[in-house]
Parts: C-alpha cells; structure tokens; sequence
C-alpha cells in the first residue's frame, strides 16, 4: 500500500532538483548580466582541478593554491556584489543545509536528519488517512463551541460542555486501548459538529502511542471495496479488514452500488467484530435513518448497544459560529 523509504527518497530527489533548477536560473541570470563571470567561475574550478593535479605531483604548494583561491573569490564575490548578489550566490543551494538534502548528517557516524524525521512523520500521518495535518488533542479547542445553556435530560449543559466531555471520553479509550469497555463507536451527529476532527484527534493519538489504525471515509471504503472487485487487487479492502483500528467517517455519504456497497459494508462490520477488531464509525444519520438508509442486518449490528458505544453529538455547526473570544 505504502512503501516509505521509496516516498522520502522520492520527496528528496524533488528538493534536489528545485535546488538545480534554482541554481541553472541564478547561474544564467548572472552569466547573462555579467559574462565575466563565467569565465571567473570557470578559471577557479580549473584552478582546484589544476592545483590538485600539480600538489600530487608534488609541484606547487598548497598556500599558492588557496592564494590564488582567495584573489579569484575575491574577483567573483566583486562581480556578484556589482549586481546586487551576495558573494555565495552561486554556490550550490540546498534546502536542508545540515544534511545537504541527503537526509543524514555526521561522519562517520551516520544520523537521521531533523529534515528527515519530519518527513516521515508527514508521511506517517498521511498514511493513516489524516488529511487535517493539525488535529490533535492537544489543540483541540472547546472555546470553537458555544457556551449557551441548555436543559438535556434535566441536566443544564452546553454544546462546549459536551465536547469537552466527548474529548475527555475519546482520550481516555485512546489511553485504554485495548483495554477498553467497548471496541465499538459510533458517533452521530450532524455535520459541522466536530466529529471528523475528533477522530483524526484519535487516529493521531493512537499512531503517536504505536497502534496501528488507519481513517477513511465511507467513500473510500467503497471505492476499495470495487478495486478489490473490478480490478482484482483486494490489498487496500484485506487492510480494511485487519487493521488493529478502523475509523470509518462520515458512513451515509458513500455511492451505493447495487450488489457491492450494503454487501461490503457488512462484511466489514461483521468480519472486524468476529475479530475482536477496534471500529470508529462516524455518521450523519440519526439511528431512525441509519435503520432505513441501510438494512436491518447492518443498522442492527451499529447499534447494538453490547458492543457498540453510541456517542450522540448535539448542537449547532460550529462552521457557522463566529468564534468567541
Ligand atoms: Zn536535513
């Protein structure tokens, strides 16, 4: 599905070709502006080329060689500040200058560069299915959420005061797992009310503390689902079946192909179950429409409420809320 080192080796080989494209677009600016330079540049590199040559055969000395260096660097970083240039400005460039977009730093001892670390955990995280790069518990922000009062259940509450509660309630089954009460969630709700924000909260979390788990929206269960069908290649739909945690999002909103979408569903939630297999799925649907909208045998098996924890979301969409301060 995914092979990590081909991607970073890839991400650097694009860094390394910007930096050439930048350095042939400076080079010709510079040649076009001031023709001297070229031949400046071209007399210093077969100076060192020359220079060695003469040091290994023991003529010349090195102090003549980093002499004449120094007068054509001068010359050079004279030509380059004419035309408003620093005097490195045609050295080459490199995005990370640590490792020189290698990726590695130290000799000879070899370590992974800040560049690379942070490479991989963007990839990591895309890899999870995290398309909200910034989610996460720690930034989660209940003051997005009204405050007004309202009664539920004779209890005075908020829509801030459930969120946080629902944060509190994710975090902790993120802590837990496996040890969980319940390996099932659903969280319904409307849209615009923070569901999928939660659960790239947990596919975070959960990845951060090592557990394998991977968010995908309903559209691209079925999409996986056809590839494993039409085009023979079941790898993304066998991953779906088997990873240790699943978050489904936004179930309703897929196509339903006749003969494939309600089959397919089923057999995932019917296979992940029988396994003991931790699933978060989130829906728009109130419990009445997910009964209709699917059928019985999938609606029973999402509410069932001996393994699955119904985590209703109330209120208003916080899209439309003015933030307040
Ligand atoms: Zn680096």
């Amino acid at each position: 599905m995914f092979d990590m080192a081909k991607e970073i080796e890839q991400e650097y080989a694009r860094r390394r070709e910007r930096c050439a494209a930048e350095e042939a677009r400076r080079e010709a600016e510079a040649f076009a502006a001031c023709p001297e330079l070229k031949a400046l540049i071209e007399s210093r590199l077969d100076l060192v080329l020359g220079g060695v040559a003469q040091m290994l055969q023991g003529a010349g000395s090195r102090q003549d060689l980093l002499g004449q260096m120094a007068e054509k660097n001068r010359q050079i970083a004279e030509r380059l500040g004419a035309l408003g240039h620093p005097a490195d400005w045609l050295d080459p460039i490199y995005e990370c200058p640590d490792c020189r977009d290698t990726g590695y730093t130290g000799e000879p001892l070899k370590r992974e560069c800040a560049c690379r670390q942070a490479i991989k955990a963007r990839l990591k995280a895309r890899e999870i299915g995290l398309t909200d790069g910034e989610a996460s518990f720690e930034r989660f922000d209940e003051k997005v959420f009204p405050n007004e009062p309202r009664v539920e259940n004779g209890i005075a509450t908020s829509q801030r005061k459930q969120m946080i509660i629902i944060r509190r309630l994710l975090e902790d089954w993120c802590a837990r797992y496996p040890e969980v009460r319940r390996r099932n969630l659903l969280l319904r709700g409307k849209s615009g009310l923070g569901k999928t924000y939660l659960l790239s909260c947990v596919a975070r979390r959960l990845s951060e503390r090592g557990v394998s788990c991977l968010l995908v929206s309903a559209f691209q269960l079925v999409e996986a689902a056809r590839r494993a069908i039409f085009q023979a290649s079941p790898e993304d739909w066998n991953t779906l079946l088997d990873v240790p945690v699943l978050l489904l999002d936004d179930l309703g909103t897929e196509p339903v192909y006749q003969n494939i979408t309600l089959e397919y569903l089923y057999q995932l939630i019917d296979t992940r179950q029988r396994a003991g297999l931790a699933t978060f799925y989130s829906t728009n649907f109130t419990e009445e429409e997910l009964r209709t909208h699917y059928n019985e045998r999938i609606a029973s098996r999402l509410l069932d409420v001996r393994s699955v924890d119904v985590i209703p979301f109330e209120g208003v969409d916080v899209r439309q809320c003015r933030l307040e301060v």
